[in-house]
């Protein structure tokens, strides 16, 4: 209760205090003391009041869950109400502190989280989700809060977030954060609207230039340097600015970058070219030496495709398992010729010494001769004989010896010259291979060109004939995919033994493709060609494939064509075939002979 209640009271008193405070006695003076003796609250409220409802208001703004209670401590401001203003400013400090309950609730639970290890969840996958609600919802706290709690649930049960955290929030993001080199970040640009996509895509060109673009250029020191600082430029590239400067590098960095690639490829090209100079020229060289040619045709072959990793291993290692062998055969063979050579050395010291006997013996001989003429004496004579007979005697055991030593030498030349011939003929063997079709054993391609060659230069040696026959087994596709593939595999090696089993050892059997054969018959003209691979077909019949002990029936048909004056395999080939095509058409299982090449 004010001490003066009646308005003279307090207009007394007024004057008193302007007077013992030395106030100027203005209107507004007055009124201000007047107020302050009835203890009336300013009509209008003061400046700092207008400030405090000002803050008030914006906090409820900002926080809407306590948007209510301000409005109650502004209002009981306004209505001068104390004690309705404690109740309320005493209820909003109970909000607070059960929010910070809130908080600490959440810091426990994040930190029990992050610490446990969630199955298919890495921690930097969980540091991603941090940080992305960090940045989308850092500004309002009890956004913030509800999508922490949303991440720690998410994380409780093995995701790396809720789905929303990656939508939202795109609009109100601060500045752009520094993400750490090769993780998924995203880096605001205030200059394209602050949205996120922009954002997102920068920090995915500098992911493709660190982990894309650098490996390949690693060994341009220089160029991949040129990318890191681009990556940097890229993840930094917040204004208009530097984003401009940045598209500008990075277009001279792309066309550095291509030059670049367009000089390997030429060193690449050139490289191939001088291979294929040198091999084709080594060849030549090595016309006689069948090993090393077979070799170097596989290497001629591979670099006529195109190069892939898995073409040039498997050459590698073809190439390395024939150097190999033949490595150790070519060991054998020439200790078997420098054993030779000893021999004949010690051969020919042996005729030298032999020569050197005799010659001393005829010597000796011509000595006795003129002693023996130039003695009468009996006794004499006798001792010039027994010496002579000594001397031959030891001539004779010098021959014998010699002819031991050479019986001895030869025999051992013969060993060594049968090993040598043995060694060859493995060396021969082992080169075969390089003309041999890895699965069934019959000549590949390379062989098959081999084989005609030599067969039509027997022929035209012989003026005799000579027919091939292409063979097609019949619905192979359906005997692969009822059986499976490496029962179908098995099925070709067996149909290769038996035509083998079957045909003249003249003949050639070479895998044409996957399951088709040619066959050549040396001396044979069309008609008898039709006829040996029709007893095949029947024979192939009787001689089954087991699978499992099953009967499995293997048929085939096929195109028989004689050779014409001049023509080439491919030719010939291609007639069987057209005849192969109109057996099939037929039915299948049946042999069919080719039409001429020149139909008169
Ligand atoms: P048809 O010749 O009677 O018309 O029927 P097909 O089923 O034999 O016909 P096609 O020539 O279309 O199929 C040949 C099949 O042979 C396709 C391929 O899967 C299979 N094949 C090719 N090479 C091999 C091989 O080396 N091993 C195995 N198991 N199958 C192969
Ligand atoms: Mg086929
Ligand atoms: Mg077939």
């Amino acid at each position: 209760m004010p001490k003066f209640t009646s308005p003279t009271d307090i207009a007394r008193e007024t004057f008193k205090q302007l007077a013992t405070r030395r106030i100027v006695p203005t209107p507004e003076n007055y009124r201000r003391v007047y107020q302050e003796i009835a203890e009336i609250p300013p009509e209008d409220g003061s400046e700092s009041e207008k400030e405090l409802i000002g803050a008030l208001q914006a906090a409820g703004r900002s926080n809407p869950q306590i948007n209510n209670t301000t409005r109650n401590i502004i209002q009981a401001l306004e209505q001068r109400d104390w004690k309705a203003l404690t109740l309320h400013i005493e209820a909003l400090g109970a909000q607070k502190r059960s929010e910070q309950i809130g908080w600490a609730d959440l810091l426990r639970d994040l930190l029990k989280q992050w610490d446990l290890k969630q199955k298919g969840l890495t921690t930097s996958r969980k540091k991603e989700a941090l940080e992305r609600v960090l940045i989308n919802f850092g500004k309002n706290s009890d956004e913030l809060l509800n999508k922490l709690r949303s991440l720690v649930k998410a994380w409780s049960e093995g995701t790396s977030g809720p789905p929303d955290i990656e939508m939202e929030g795109g609009n109100n993001l601060p500045e752009a954060p520094s993400t750490p080199e090769g993780r998924v970040g995203t880096p605001m640009n205030p200059l394209l609207g602050g949205e996120e996509v922009p954002g997102l895509l920068l920090t995915l060109l500098t992911q493709a230039l660190l982990n894309g673009v650098m490996p390949r250029i690693a060994h341009f020191p220089e160029l991949a340097a040129r990318a890191t600082d681009l990556a940097h430029q890229a993840r930094s590239a917040n204004d208009l600015d530097t984003l401009n400067q940045f598209s500008k590098d990075i277009r001279q960095f792309w066309i550095e970058l291509e030059l670049r690639a367009d000089a390997d490829q030429e060193v690449l090209d050139g490289l191939m070219r001088l291979l294929r100079l040198l091999i084709e020229n080594v060849t030549e060289l090595l016309m006689d030496d069948q090993w090393l040619r077979g070799q170097l045709s596989i290497v001629q072959d591979i670099i006529s495709d195109p190069l892939t990793p898995i073409v040039l291993a498997e050459a590698e290692q073809r190439i390395k398992e024939v150097i190999f062998k033949q490595g150790t055969l070519k060991h054998s063979l020439n200790q078997a010729k420098a054993s030779l050579k000893d021999l004949v050395t010690v051969f020919i010291s042996r005729i030298g010494e032999m020569s050197e006997n005799t010659g001393e013996y005829h010597g000796k001989i011509e000595k006795y001769v003129e002693k023996i003429s130039q003695t009468e004496d009996l006794p004499t004579i006798n001792a010039i004989l027994r010496d002579v007979i000594t001397d031959t005697k030891s001539l004779h055991l010098d021959m014998l010896r010699s002819h031991d030593e050479l019986m001895n030498a030869r025999r051992q030349a013969e060993a060594a010259e049968q090993k040598m011939h043995e060694l060859e003929v493995e060396l021969g063997q082992v080169s075969e291979l390089i003309f041999q079709d890895h699965l069934t054993g019959a000549l590949n391609r390379r062989g098959m060109e081999e084989a005609f060659t030599r067969e039509f230069a027997r022929a035209k040696r012989g003026q005799t004939p000579v027919s091939v026959a292409l063979l097609d087994v019949d619905h192979f596709k359906k005997l692969n995919d009822t059986l499976g593939h490496d029962v179908g595999d098995q099925a070709l090696v067996h149909l290769t033994k038996v035509i083998k089993e079957i045909l003249r050892p003249v003949d050639v059997v070479a895998r044409y493709g996957g399951e088709e054969f040619v066959i050549i018959l040396p001396d044979t003209n069309a008609t008898d060609g039709v006829s040996i691979i029709t007893r095949l077909q029947r024979d192939l019949t009787k001689r089954f494939f087991l699978h499992e002990n099953e009967k499995v029936l293997i048929t085939f048909s096929a195109g028989v064509a004689q050779r014409e004056a001049m023509e080439t395999a491919e030719a010939m080939i291609a007639r069987a075939d057209a005849a192969l095509y109109r057996a099939k058409q037929a039915g299948r299982n049946r042999v069919y002979l080719a039409q001429a090449a020149n139909p008169s």
